[in-house]
């Protein structure tokens, strides 16, 4: 028998972790989670004074408090490397190197502290063998089934090689095969070497049953199998062969072995070599495959840098696409796909040739607003055509968190690349064209400010090093083409607006919804659904019908929707064989659709007192908004009820005081103010409404309802009144007008500043509507009092 001395051969008094998990086996680098009190204190005061640790394992791992008499009187004397919060769980990881059994003399609790006094004990092997001699036997044997079927290799394996101490190269060996707890403390209580070695080499045969089992692959080696251990072996892969034939699936012994890992070192660096990127991150990576290689596979941590790896092998470095940046051909792709939208056309051209002339110049990012459904994200996916780009969106609806644009730390499980990175990865080029989608519906929080962030993305300056916490390392995104979209522009973050090219796109009147959907989404939808235009054909008036009464919104979202689902039920009915042509018009439309028709708002029946046609703009559009006061005995208080946002309200405060200030002029008591309960109710519609341009048909609604005096049902207003009674200029007004004709109105009240913006409104608007414009309150009197001229 002869003795090999541990390196830390003695005795020590260590501060003690219990462990309940997979037993930690010398040579292993461990990753435990630590919860327990006791465990935590020991192992924070142990890492302060730059202690070893002791970790032992508890026999029952149910228990919550263990005690002398829970755990085994045998353990692993380890090095702490890292102790990591993890204060979302309320525990501790702690990253250690397990380095030597050893057995527990006597086992206290102080203070809170487990301590524990253990001897390391020195390693024997028999003295029939020479170290040198087992252990070439020891590889010769692991060599042969790693090459069986590459089930087993292990990491590291030509470092491993230059070890020649028998004992560690076993444990090593064992650490990373034998994966039953029970398996591992027999082992590790057994200081003899040989023994160990022979233990493994039984558990590697186990493991290997369900193979072809070669003679020759143990017959030679040193550990000699027995011969009634080979009949069990036989009779354990018997049983593995009939389960196999009679209930299918075989039992794995190995399941939780997942040599993937494994393999993935060498595959690492090869796809390293080959991908093309800069040096610098060559260099990073490589150094992270040879962190890898020092962890134990299949840990969180080797998972983590793993995953890691992979991410920054997917990014794009150095692929990209050519850009063919031609303004001619951009026009012809925009008109192509985009029906209308001249002014918005012309601001791209106009950008894209500056673009063109002077590619530094255009530190300006383009941002779409308008109405859903009025064509942004079709706009920019055209443009990346015409600049020859790929087209990637990222969706900034309810991000709130800044780690949502430049990723997490990648030190978490679970732990991911930022939205703009992830896009790129998606796109698999570096200079995409990026949508970045509803830039208005971002919010922040305690998380941070996810505005800064994307500030530091568009900002030519800076992005070409863009950092995500993720990658780590600087990602050039200079050469991404950013287009932002919202569908309004005051929730847009100041210092973003800053940055931007602001491009409005209107919403559409019926007339251009007409066209666009017979030019563009019939037959978008018709190549869609597989029909020809010799089966299915669309009047005006279907369409016609379809915008006015099954749909409400400023955009074509909708009717694409309403046109696709009129062409399903299409489908079916050529499908069926019912007939092989179908004329969809006026009157058969609605059979087609599934939606109930929408009755549009129409103005008052009569002319009421206190009731006044408003105008609204919504997202969908433009809306008649009426508006209804009533006063009764009371003491003054003023209700507001209704879809009144915040604005609103403030308008109504505003056109109270204006009265009360000219009760005289319209003839009104003056203590109204303290003798009348008034209440405003605005009904809610399909949409609720806010902004500051009720204040002149509030103010009506009230003079109407306190003189008596009866309002005309065909007048519409829209504007917002000050104190002095002021009328301040609106926007929207192609909604409202629009809204305010179909709903039956005749004259329309404006303020006077916006009687520029009259001339932009179609012509058939201007001429079935009658304008009147008023600068201030008192000339509202008479255009909304007057005598009837409703036919
Ligand atoms: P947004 O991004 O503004 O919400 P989308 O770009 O998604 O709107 O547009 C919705 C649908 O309407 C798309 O299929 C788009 O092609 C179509 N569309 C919108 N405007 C036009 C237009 N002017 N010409 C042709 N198609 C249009």
């Amino acid at each position: 028998m002869r003795k090999n001395r541990s390196p830390l051969h003695g005795e020590y008094i260590l501060k003690t972790v219990i462990n309940r998990g997979a037993v930690c086996y010398p040579t292993m680098k461990i990753s435990l989670n630590i919860a327990r009190d006791d465990s935590i204190k020991a192992v924070l005061s142990a890492l302060d004074n730059g202690e070893k640790i002791f970790i032992v394992h508890q026999m029952d791992s149910y228990e919550t408090e263990p005690t002398k008499d829970d755990i085994y009187d045998f353990g692993v004397i380890a090095t702490i490397e890292a102790v990591n919060e993890l204060p979302l769980v309320n525990s501790y990881q702690l990253v250690a190197r397990c380095e030597a059994r050893a057995e527990i003399k006597k086992f206290r609790i102080e203070n809170g502290i487990a301590y524990s006094n253990v001897l390391v004990l020195e390693d024997v092997i028999n003295d029939e063998y020479d170290e040198e001699i087992a252990l070439a036997k020891l590889w010769d044997f692991a060599e042969r089934f790693m090459k069986t079927g590459n089930d087993y290799i292990f990491p590291n394996s030509r470092r491993l090689k230059k070890i020649n101490s028998l004992s560690y190269v076993v444990d090593f060996m064992i650490s990373h095969v034998i994966k039953s707890n029970p398996e591992k403390l027999e082992l590790l209580k057994n200081y003899d070497a040989i023994d160990r070695c022979y233990s493994f080499q039984k558990s590697f045969i186990k493991a290997e049953a369900s193979k072809e089992l070669d003679q020759d692959l143990f017959e030679g080696s040193l550990f000699v199998i027995k011969e009634e251990e080979r009949k069990i072996l036989l009779r354990e892969k018997l049983r593995i062969i009939q389960n196999e034939l009679y209930e299918g699936s075989p039992e794995r012994k190995d399941a939780d072995f997942d040599s993937s890992d494994a393999e993935d070192d060498d595959n690492y660096y090869d796809k390293i070599m080959k991908k093309p990127m800069p040096a610098t991150v060559r260099e990073k990576l490589l150094k992270e495959v040879t962190k890898l290689n020092k962890m134990h596979f299949g840990s969180a941590e080797a998972n983590v840098l793993s995953s890691y790896l992979d991410v920054c092998l997917e990014l794009p470095w150095d692929e990209a696409t050519e850009d063919s940046l031609d303004v001619k051909k951009a026009r012809e792709i925009l008109d192509k796909q985009h029906y209308g939208l001249k002014k918005v056309k012309e601001r791209i051209i106009e950008y894209l040739s500056v673009k063109l002339l002077n590619d530094s110049a255009s530190g300006q990012i383009i941002c779409l607003v308008g109405a859903p459904g009025v064509g942004k994200t079709s706009i920019a996916s055209s443009v990346a055509e015409a600049m020859g780009k790929k087209f990637a969106r990222v969706s900034l609806g309810g991000v709130r968190d800044e780690a949502e644009i430049r990723g997490h730390r990648k030190t978490y499980v679970g732990s991911m690349p930022g939205r703009i990175i992830n896009a790129i990865i998606n796109v698999g080029v570096n200079n995409p064209l990026i949508l970045l989608d509803e830039l208005d519906k971002m919010s922040s929080d305690f998380r941070g400010d996810p505005a800064s962030a994307l500030l530091e993305v568009l900002d030519g300056e800076q992005n070409c090093t863009f950092r995500d916490h993720y990658v780590e390392m600087p990602f050039d995104l200079s050469k991404c083409f950013f287009i932002a979209t919202a569908n309004t522009l005051s929730t847009v973050p100041k210092p973003l607006l800053d940055r931007m090219e602001i491009i409005e796109l209107e919403s559409y009147t019926d007339v251009e919804k007409l066209q666009i959907a017979k030019r563009h989404l019939v037959p978008k939808q018709m190549k869609k659904h597989g029909l020809k235009k010799t089966q299915i054909s669309f009047t005006d008036g279907a369409i016609k019908k379809i915008i006015e009464s099954f749909t409400r919104e400023a955009g074509v979202r909708n009717l694409e929707r309403e046109i696709a689902s009129v062409l399903r039920k299409c489908a079916k009915i050529i499908v069926d064989g019912e007939t092989d042509k179908i004329k969809i018009t006026n009157s058969n439309v609605a059979e087609f659709l599934d939606i109930p028709e929408i009755t549009p708002e129409t103005v008052f029946a009569k002319d009421m007192v206190g009731c006044v046609n408003g105008l609204a703009w919504t997202s969908v559009g433009g809306e008649l908004m009426k508006i209804e006061a009533v006063s009764m005995d009371g003491s003054g208080k003023l209700e507001l009820t209704g879809s009144l946002g915040a604005v609103m309200k403030e308008s109504a405060m505003a056109a109270l005081s204006y009265i009360r200030k000219h009760s005289a002029e319209f003839g009104i008591d003056s203590s109204f103010s303290s003798k009348k309960d008034i209440h405003i109710h605005v009904p809610e519609g399909a949409v609720p409404k806010d902004g500051p341009s009720a204040g002149i048909a509030i103010t009506t609604a009230l003079i109407s309802e306190l003189t008596g005096k009866k309002i005309r049902r065909d007048v519409a207003m829209t504007g917002e009144i000050t104190l002095t009674g002021r009328v301040l200029p609106i926007g929207g007004l192609k909604e409202k007008t629009m809204a305010a004709y179909k709903a039956g109105v005749v004259r329309v009240i404006l303020p006077a500043d916006n009687k520029k913006d009259i001339l932009k409104l179609d012509d058939f608007i201007k001429e079935k509507l009658e304008f009147k414009y008023v600068s201030d309150y008192s000339e509202v009197i008479s255009l909304a009092f007057a005598e009837r001229i409703w036919k």
